[in-house]
Parts: C-alpha cells; sequence; structure tokens
C-alpha cells in the first residue's frame, strides 16, 4: 500500500516535532514554511532526511496531502490552510497528530487559560514528581507533545500545556484531566473580537471527555458559565472558587489545607495557580503530606514574579513575562508595602483604569520604560512621581534613585516588549543582569 503523505505547516517547535513523528509513524513527509524558518528546526529536518520549503508554498506540493499538521501560530485564514480547507484535506494540530500516538493508558493533563498556564504546567509537575510519579511537561511550553513522545521514554503521566490555537485543530484529543484556568481577553484579533468565540475556544478542551473524565475550572459567572451553558460538557466538573479557598497565603482544596508563604509562589494569581495544581495532584493520589512539601521547594519559572536576590535592603522582582494588563493587575495586587513600579512597552490597547483600584497608595513612583510611553505618563500623572527612560540599565539606575529601604521594585510591563527588548525573556534578562551588576 502506498504510505499516506503528510504536510506540516509551519517548521518550528511544533511543525518540526510532527514531521519527525509522522516520519517514525510511516508517512511520507513535506514541511513548508511561509519565512525563513529557524536554522536549527531545518537542520533537524534535514538531518531525518524530511523535505522542507521556505519562503513560500509550493501549492501542488500542498495538496498531495492525505493529511495536513498546521502551527498553532497559522491563522485559518492563511492563504494555505484555505486552499486545504477547499480541497477537503483534513488539518489538525499537532497536539492532536501526538494523541493519536500516546500509549492510551497515560494519563493526560491538559491545563489551558489566558494566564497562568505555564506556571501551573510547572506547578503540576512537580508535584507529581516530587511524589514519585513518572510525569513528563510539555506542549505550549518548552518541548511539543510530538517531541515528548519521540525523544523520551513513554511517561506515565504528560502534563501538557494548551493555547487555543491548539485546542483550535483538536479532533479527538482527549485529556483525562482538563482544566481552565480563567478566561480573560486575549489574542481576540483571532477570534474576530469576540470574547464568546475565544471562550468557546478553550471549551474545546473538553468536548472529547467521557463521563469518567475531570474537567477542573475556575467558577466564573462572567465568561466561563455562560461558555459552559453554550458547551455542555459530559466529564465531572469541579468548580474552584478563589473566594473561599484563598485566604493570604493558605488555601483551602478538598478539605485539606495548604500553605504557600512557606514556598515561592507570591501573589493571589498564583495561590489561585496553586489551587488548580493541588486538585490534580490530589485526583492523582498524592497526599497532603507530599503536596505541601513540593509547594514548599517548588521554584517558578523565570521572568514571572522572580525574586532576584540583593543585599540592599530593597526587593527586585523580575515579571517582565506580564504582557497584558490583568497579569500586572495580580502583580500589583501583592504589593504590600510602598513600590517603584516599571511598566511599558509596545501598548495592545490597554485599558489601565483597573490597576488604579489594586495600586492603593502602594505605588509611590512609576518608571515608563518604552518608546512611547504618552499614555501611561497620562493615565498615572496623580502618582507622586512617574519617570521615562528607553534602557534596561536607566531604569534600574531611576528606581535605586527613587526606592527606599523597605522598598519592592517592580517589573511589571502590563505591555509587550518589542519596541525596545527583542522579546519579554530578553527584557527580563537585561533587568535581571542590571540588578545584579548594579545592585549587587
Ligand atoms: P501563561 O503561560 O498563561 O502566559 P504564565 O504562568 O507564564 O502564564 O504567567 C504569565 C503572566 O501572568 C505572569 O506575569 C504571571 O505573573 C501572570 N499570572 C500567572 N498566573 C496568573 C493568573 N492565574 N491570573 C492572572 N495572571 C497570572
Amino acid at each position: 500500500m502506498k504510505p499516506k503523505h503528510l504536510v506540516v505547516l509551519g517548521a518550528g517547535e511544533s511543525g518540526a516535532s510532527a514531521a519527525r513523528l509522522g516520519q517514525r509513524e510511516g508517512y511520507t513527509v513535506f514541511v513548508s514554511d511561509a519565512g525563513a524558518g529557524s536554522a536549527a528546526y531545518l537542520e533537524e529536518l534535514r538531518g531525518a532526511g524530511i523535505a522542507v520549503e521556505t519562503g513560500g508554498h509550493t501549492e501542488a506540493e500542498l495538496l498531495r496531502a492525505d493529511l495536513a499538521v498546521k502551527s498553532p501560530g497559522i491563522p485559518d485564514t492563511a492563504a494555505p490552510v484555505v486552499k486545504l480547507r477547499k480541497a477537503g484535506i483534513p488539518i489538525i494540530s499537532e497536539i492532536e497528530f501526538a494523541f493519536r500516538y500516546v500509549d492510551p493508558e497515560a494519563t493526560i493533563v491538559g491545563i489551558t487559560g489566558s494566564n497562568g498556564k505555564t506556571t501551573t504546567t510547572l506547578l503540576t509537575r512537580h508535584l507529581l514528581q516530587m511524589a514519585g510519579e513518572q510525569v513528563i511537561a510539555g506542549g505550549n511550553l518548552g518541548e511539543s507533545f510530538a517531541r515528548l513522545l519521540l525523544d523520551h521514554e513513554p511517561q506515565d503521566i504528560y502534563v501538557l500545556e494548551l493555547s487555543s490555537f491548539q485546542l483550535d485543530g483538536i479532533v479527538q484529543f482527549r485529556p483525562d484531566i482538563a482544566v481552565i484556568l480563567n478566561i480573560t481577553p486575549d489574542h481576540l484579533d483571532r477570534y474576530g473580537y469576540s470574547l464568546d468565540a475565544y471562550a468557546d475556544s478553550k471549551l474545546r478542551i473538553a468536548r472529547n471527555q467521557h463521563p469518567g473524565d475531570q474537567l477542573l475550572l475556575l467558577a466564573d459567572a462572567t465568561t466561563i458559565a455562560p461558555a459552559r451553558r453554550r458547551n455542555p460538557v459530559r466529564a465531572a466538573v469541579t468548580e474552584l472558587d478563589p473566594a473561599t479557598a484563598i485566604t493570604g497565603s493558605t488555601i483551602v482544596v478538598e478539605g485539606q489545607t495548604f500553605e504557600l508563604g512557606t514556598g515561592q509562589l507570591r501573589g493571589r494569581h498564583n495561590a489561585m495557580n496553586a489551587l488548580f495544581a493541588v486538585r490534580i495532584a490530589q485526583q492523582l493520589g498524592v497526599s497532603a503530606e507530599e503536596i505541601q512539601l513540593a509547594l514548599n521547594s517548588f521554584r517558578p519559572a523565570p521572568h514571572r514574579m522572580e525574586v532576584i536576590p540583593t543585599t540592599d535592603g530593597r526587593t527586585w522582582i523580575n515579571d517582565s513575562k506580564a504582557t497584558n494588563v490583568d497579569s500586572t493587575y495580580f502583580a500589583l495586587e501583592a504589593m504590600t508595602g510602598p513600590t517603584v513600579w516599571i511598566a511599558g512597552g509596545t501598548d495592545k490597547g490597554n485599558e489601565y483604569t483597573p490597576l488604579h483600584e489594586v495600586m492603593g497608595d502602594k505605588v509611590h513612583t512609576l518608571i515608563c520604560l518604552g518608546l512611547d510611553n504618552e499614555k501611561l505618563k497620562e493615565d498615572f500623572e496623580w502618582l507622586e512621581r512617574v519617570v521615562e527612560c528607553q534602557s534596561a540599565e536607566a531604569a534600574v539606575r531611576l528606581a535605586d534613585e527613587h526606592a527606599k529601604p523597605g522598598d519592592t521594585v517592580l517589573l511589571s510591563p502590563a505591555c509587550a516588549s518589542f519596541d525596545l527588548f527583542k522579546n519579554y525573556v530578553d527584557r527580563g534578562d537585561q533587568f535581571r543582569d542590571c540588578v545584579q551588576q548594579l545592585i549587587g
């Protein structure tokens, strides 16, 4: 029989790994990327003898496909996607493709949400790992699902961070435990500027679940509850309600009490993430004692409320990953005393008013770190001091000047980083380096 032909659109992490998985499973494979592609992935593909084109899509090649895998970054409206669809060729995401080859006995945990996915995914892995489970994490963070299957021993538990774009391309993907952390406006340009459409996409995580599966979601009457009514689910649903489950740094999950103050998870948003990770661990049989020990030893990923150790009597926090207003809201809420706040960058149509209520009188100085700071300056002109600069070094020098002993200096930009930095990682790395060099 002639082997089936797989076409992969996009030569990034998910595309390259899907192509290799397809090859392993007996497909002939062709990878097509409209851009230049990244050197490392092109090398991986060529090294495996997989045909790849960059700088455009050859229609005749695409139309030979029996099946197409599309990278999450490519919108449904892109020309090659439209062509494939018109030709009746099924288009799926790499998550769906990999799911077809994972051991059906393995436990799949799928975690989605607008904010907190990475933190919750890594925390869940940590809680399970510390309890001795054989577990691996990936998906939208780190290694793709396909790569977890290709380059690692089969695992008992897969914890997958899932974006809405990845969920849009699933057909049969079925997590044993699905999580929806929160749904707040993001990526609406890909969903016809409809929050309902974006929420429906998140609910897809539960569409194939069976009655024996679990769906954990935030108790949220505004967005998630209506989305659930539009998208009935079969799984057993557990709603987690921060209003009753979180008191300061203490959380109560299924009647068990846990303390976060003994570890490094700071802020109410991280307490919300911990509710979900703990609930997953409980569901998979981890004891309360083991969970508490693992909460104590968990180290959050860099750039997310990351405390930079210094000896100057002030607290320096790198929250460069806060690229939208909602994430900065929680960072400011977590401040307990006088604060110098560094914000700004590429504005995505931000509405800053919600921040006013959580700032109270904690922020005495705002340092605007962006090319164009007019909007921020105007919105926060009522603060004691608003200054501006255009480099991480200048921001750290200004913060050093204005932060008194006992103060916190918080980099939580609420904006994208592309005006002055390569990305949020570059912004956070530069900030950390400057703090370490100038403050020590
Ligand atoms: P994601 O992977 O969904 O982008 P991260 O864990 O990387 O989430 O966190 C992204 C940003 O959002 C960080 O600034 C973090 O402090 C903030 N954040 C984390 N969890 C939440 C939450 N539950 N609600 C709102 N903001 C959050």
